[in-house]
């Protein structure tokens, strides 16, 4: 779209812009905090958030401005700042420097860290980087005589005003530019002429491609999703009086109407709101329940997320920055986005572990959504069908607000969930291998389905046809050289690949340790089940949906259509296709191995193994006819299945909470993963060791320490990892001391220690 650039826009920066002294926080350096004097050419523009370039021994670094003061209260002698970055408006509000600060704090890293994570690269390397356009306006069509004579003599020149004619008097030089690829060189003379204008314009890069929407009209509520929505406005209405809210909604209940009409009432009210997506969820399709809503201003709605090119999203970002925008969409880093005027956060599947991030800063966008929002005093609204421990917890105990919707609005029954007992299957169907993959009871529903045209979903989190190799001579096993980890067979490409580090060799026909040829492909992924099912279904229209086969841009989006199209009978894949999806006419959901998730090695196995169960149970019966599931696990008893079953997420939390209590776990502490890495693992080793020594004082009776030890993934990427996990209630104190015992020491070049608090990933 093209639209004018901004002239004179108003900064009503927060600070007055007048005062003598900037204390800044390098970008680059050293956590350091400087005092520089704004010069008399800069005043009235260096406002706090404002980016500025200040001389730092014989070098000019970027920095931001964090307060404005009149006095110093450093010692040294000021210099001044030498210019400003861009043009100059503050990049970062009040409430998000602030924001800054407390991650800083409580995730223990340095705030210049924080800074950089939460300005987009391309904004950060080349702020206002657009691409521009000019905007050629006819402003007197020339009268028949002049036309004439221009036709004889300039032809060119007549062309471009005819052109401009058809267009209806107006046109962007690029568009010109196809028909008469050589426009631009005849445009001095019609312009000196006076006949037409030409205005330069900023072009956005617009990630939807000017996709048009049909527009839609608000729903009339559900009984309970009046109940629900009530408590939502009046949180905008009034957030000081609020609490956060957790929307328990089971899927189908109809949570994003609930967003839309509460998103409806910020912006009645001249307000902004922000919406969290996980990256996976973020499709043009939730995109587009967005924008056709507010389609009369859809041009106000920014997408945020990391599919982005670094122009797209430049251009985004921008949009928010000059308040062009005031519905912000987007994955975890958008709580940073730099909206003012905040009326509302919303962050949907709020449980999800994508909203952690996994390198420094280690933050939780649901966790800072809260933080963010009562810095900003505005409503926040967390939402999912199997909210995280911690927030239901918090909702307990009273910190937030509970709202439950537990049916669908369709009024469709939750689909009926059967638990296939392997261990059963395997009695029965003697040792074929594919029993295991494909038991006879699914078959048999599969089946069922083909003959009524009726659509089923088959989901294993696991690619690959083979996923260990070993030796039946020796036992050895085939490890990826710098992960440990066994390798996985892609049959298609006939490789073992690494799933860690995505190293890839030629499988070996005798073993590589004693030579013998028995070696033995065990243990199955999508690949393998796509083949079985083939096998099985000769007739069937089969897809898989997994990262190998949806390389090609689109092709996900063209494999869901075909499915939706019903061009296709099944789908095999991994999480790719169990979130999300709204597809009426899948009446059978199959989970062929849900043991999966419920087997890894941490403590919150059990409760992903619910949501996974449950999320994946939503995708069946959306249409007329109701769903059933299947669960194929050596596991029938455990509570996650049990309670998925049920569909009781609440009768789960308790259990489950209980356990947490007993064994002192999330939500009853917080934990605290230290980490020690290195290509040298005695080295790791040695380095955790010596932390734990120093740790262990500091600790004492403010939590619980763990002995280190090899994580469960004990090497990955050529990197041995030692860890060490500390639980404490108290955690920002402990942090925090854990921050000082580590930084007093040193550690041997080629180690990397990390820490990561209220971590989710203990591998
Ligand atoms: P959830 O996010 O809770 O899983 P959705 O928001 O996707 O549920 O809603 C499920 C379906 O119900 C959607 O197709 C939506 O358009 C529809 N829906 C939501 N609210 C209403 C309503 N009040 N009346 C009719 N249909 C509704
Ligand atoms: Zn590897």
């Amino acid at each position: 779209m093209l639209f004018e650039l901004p002239g004179g826009k108003s900064v009503q920066a927060e600070g007055a812009g007048s005062k003598a002294i900037a204390r800044v926080q390098l970008e680059d350096a050293a956590a350091l905090e400087l005092d520089y004097l704004v010069p008399t050419s800069l005043q009235h523009r260096v406002f706090i958030g404002t980016r500025v370039m200040v001389p730092l021994q014989q070098q000019r670094v970027s920095a931001v401005v964090l307060e404005l003061l009149d006095q110093s209260s450093h010692g040294y002698r000021l210099k001044e700042i030498l210019d400003i970055k861009g043009k100059g408006d503050p990049v970062f509000t009040n409430a998000l420097l602030k924001l800054a600060r407390w991650v800083a704090d409580y995730y223990v890293c340095p705030v210049q860290q924080v800074l950089r994570a939460m300005l987009p690269k391309a904004v950060r390397a080349k702020p206002e980087s657009f691409i521009t356009d000019s905007h050629l306006t006819l402003v007197k069509r020339p009268s028949d005589d002049e036309i004439e004579k221009l036709r004889a003599k300039a032809p060119m020149q007549a062309r471009i005003l005819d052109e401009l004619a058809a267009a209806g008097g107006t046109a962007a030089l690029s568009l010109l530019r196809r028909e008469l690829p050589k426009a631009s060189s005849y445009l001095p003379s019609l312009l000196m002429k006076g006949w037409i204008t030409r205005a330069e314009v900023r072009v956005e890069r617009d990630p939807f491609d000017r996709e048009e929407f049909l527009p839609t009209q608000p729903l009339d509520l559900t009984e309970e999703q009046t109940v629900c929505l009530a408590p939502v406005l009046a949180a905008v209405e009034n957030p000081a009086q609020s609490r956060p809210m957790l929307l328990h909604g089971v899927t189908g209940s109809g949570k994003t109407e609930i967003y839309l009409q509460a998103i409806a009432k910020v912006l009645e009210r001249g307000q902004t709101a922000l919406v969290l997506v996980p990256e996976i969820s973020l499709t043009p399709q939730t995109i587009e329940r967005f924008k056709a809503r507010f389609s009369d201003q859809k041009e106000r709605i920014a997408v945020l997320h990391s599919h982005l090119s670094d122009g797209e999203r430049h251009d985004e970002w921008f949009k928010v920055h000059e308040r062009r925008a005031d519905v912000v969409i987007g994955a975890r880093s958008a709580i940073f986005a730099p909206l003012e005027k905040l009326g509302l956060i919303i962050v949907d599947e709020e449980h999800e572990p994508s909203y952690k991030q996994e390198e420094s800063p280690r933050y939780n966008a649901r966790d800072l959504a809260v933080v963010r929002a009562k810095l900003e005093n505005c409503a926040v609204l967390l939402g999912s069908a199997t909210p995280c421990l911690e927030s239901f917890h918090n909702a307990c105990i009273g910190k937030y607000e509970l709202l439950r919707m537990t049916r669908r609005t369709d009024g469709k029954s939750m689909p009926l969930i059967r638990i296939v007992d392997l261990r059963l299957e395997r009695r029965k169907g003697g040792n074929s291998p594919d029993t295991r993959i494909l038991s006879e009871r699914l078959r048999t529903a599969v089946l069922a389905r083909l003959e009524k045209n009726e659509q089923t979903i088959l989901f294993l989190n696991r690619r690959g046809y083979n996923t260990s190799l070993s030796c039946l001579a020796c036992g050895h096993v085939c490890q990826c050289q710098d992960c440990a980890v066994p390798m996985t067979l892609h049959k298609t490409d006939d490789r073992l690949v690494c799933h860690i580090c995505g190293s890839r060799r030629v499988p070996p026909r005798k073993c590589p340790s004693c030579g013998d040829p028995g070696i033995r492909f065990a243990g199955f992924g999508t690949e393998r089940v796509e083949q079985v099912l083939r096998q099985a279904f000769p007739q069937a229209r089969i897809a898989r949906v997994d990262t190998d086969t949806m390389q090609r841009k689109n092709q996900l989006r063209d494999t869901l259509r075909d499915f939706r199209s019903q061009k296709l009978d099944m789908l095999i894949g991994t999480q790719m296709i169990a979130k999300g999806l709204d597809f009426p006419n899948v009446t059978l959901v199959g989970v062929l191995n849900a043991d999966l998730a419920l087997n890894l090695p941490d403590f919150r196995a059990s409760e992903r193994t619910f949501q996974l169960l449950t999320q994946v149970a939503g995708r069946a019966g959306r249409g007329e006819v109701k769903g059933e599931v299947f669960v194929q696990t050596f596991a029938p008893h455990s509570p996650a299945v049990q309670f998925a079953r049920q569909g009781d997420f609440e009768g789960f939390a308790q259990q489950e909470l209980e356990q947490r209590k007993i064994f002192h776990y999330p939500p009853d502490t917080h934990v605290i993963l230290v980490m020690a890495r290195s290509k040298n693992e005695s080295m790791a080793e040695f380095t955790l060791q010596n932390i734990a020594t120093k740790l262990r004082a500091v600790v004492g009776e403010h939590g619980r320490m763990g002995e280190p030890m090899p994580s469960p993934l004990a090497k990955a990427h050529g990197q041995f990892r030692f860890q060490l996990i500390i639980r404490s209630s108290g955690v920002r104190a402990l942090a925090r001391q854990i921050h000082g015992v580590v930084d007093g020491m040193t550690f041997p070049q080629e180690v990397i220690v990390t820490w990561d608090v209220d971590a989710l990933n203990l591998m």
